[in-house]
C-alpha cells in the first residue's frame, strides 16, 4: 500500500517510533530512521527493517529542536532516497514535575523537542513534499495535552501547541491534497511509561475502560492509516488512542 514513498520517523529507534518504522516498513515504504544521537540501535533497527522487509532503510542522527540539523537532515535524506512523502513526528521526552518546583530548562527542553522539534521537521518537509506531490503528516500528540495532567505542565503545554500545529499545517498544506492528523496515545508501554511510579501506573490502569495498557504496535497501526491514500479524505483531526482514557 505504501511502495514507492519514503517516510522519516523521528525517535524511530525504539518505544512508538521503532513500531511505526516496521509498519510502514511493513506496507512497503522505504524508512529514514531518525534518532537524536545516531546511536547502534538505530543503525542495527534500519538494518533490521531493510532485511525483513526489502525495503531501504537508512538511520540519521537528528536533533529536532535544532532547525539546522532538521533542514539538514531533510537534504540528507533526499540525497539518499530521491524523495520525502510521510513524516511522522513522533520524537517527544518528559521532564515531570509539579508546576511548583518545574525547572525552567525542564520547561524549555520539552517545549523544544515536542513542539518546535514538530514546526522544524514541518517546515523543512513542505518543498520535498510539494516536489513529491504527495504529503502525509502525522504528529504524536498525548490525551495529557487533552486532560492536563497534574505534573505535566511542560508535556501537556507542548502536546496541546501540536495538536494546533496540526490544524495550522493541514489549513495549510490542503489545497495541495496534502494532509496533517495528530494521533493522542494514552498509556503505552514503552521506556517512556517505564520512567513512572509503580504506584502512577496503577492508577493510569485503572483507569483505562479496555483494562490494559496499549502497546506500540496499537499506535503503529493508525498511524499507518494516516500515512496511506485510505485516510486521503482525513485531515486536521486529533484521534485519541487510549483504550478510553480520556472519553469524554
Ligand atoms: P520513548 O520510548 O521515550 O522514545 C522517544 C524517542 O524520541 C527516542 O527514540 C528518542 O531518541 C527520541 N528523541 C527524544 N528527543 C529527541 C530529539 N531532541 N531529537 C530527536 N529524537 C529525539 O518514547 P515513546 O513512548 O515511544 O513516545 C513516542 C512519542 O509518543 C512521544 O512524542 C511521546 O510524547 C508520545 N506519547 C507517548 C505515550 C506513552 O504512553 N508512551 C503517550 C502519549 C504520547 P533517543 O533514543 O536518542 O533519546
Amino acid at each position: 500500500m505504501l511502495n514507492g514513498k519514503v517516510a522519516a520517523v523521528t525517535g524511530g529507534a525504539r518505544g512508538i517510533g521503532a513500531a511505526v518504522c516496521r509498519k510502514l516498513a511493513s506496507l512497503g515504504a522505504d524508512i529514514a530512521v531518525i534518532d537524536r544521537s545516531g546511536s547502534d540501535a538505530a543503525e542495527a533497527h534500519a538494518a533490521e527493517l531493510a532485511a525483513q522487509y526489502g525495503v531501504r532503510a537508512k538511520d540519521y542522527a537528528c536533533d529536532v529542536s535544532d532547525a539546522e540539523q532538521c533542514k539538514a537532515v531533510v537534504k540528507a535524506i533526499l540525497a539518499d532516497f530521491g524523495a520525502l512523502t510521510i513524516l511522522v513526528n513522533n520524537a517527544g521526552i518528559t521532564r515531570d514535575a509539579l508546576m511548583l518546583s518545574m525547572k525552567q530548562e525542564d520547561f524549555d527542553a520539552v517545549i523544544n523537542t515536542n513542539l518546535k522539534g514538530v514546526f522544524n521537521m514541518t517546515q523543512a518537509c513542505y518543498r520535498p513534499f510539494m516536489k513529491a506531490k504527495y504529503g502525509k503528516i502525522i504528529n504524536l500528540a498525548s490525551v495529557s495535552g487533552l486532560l492536563g495532567t497534574a505534573g505535566q505542565a511542560n508535556y501537556a503545554a507542548s502536546k496541546a501547541g501540536v495538536m494546533a500545529l496540526t490544524k495550522v499545517t493541514a489549513r495549510e498544506l490542503a489545497s495541495r491534497n496534502f494532509t496533517c492528523n495528530a494521533v493522542a496515545p494514552g498509556f503505552i508501554a514503552t521506556d517512556m511509561t517505564a520512567a513512572i511510579s509503580a504506584e502512577a501506573a496503577e492508577n493510569y490502569l485503572k483507569s483505562i475502560p479496555l483494562g490494559r495498557a496499549g502497546t506500540p504496535e496499537d499506535v503503529a497501526n493508525l498511524i499507518a492509516f494516516l500515512a496511506s491514500p485510505e485516510s486521503d479524505y482525513l485531515t486536521g483531526e486529533v484521534i485519541r488512542i487510549d483504550g478510553g482514557l480520556a472519553i469524554s
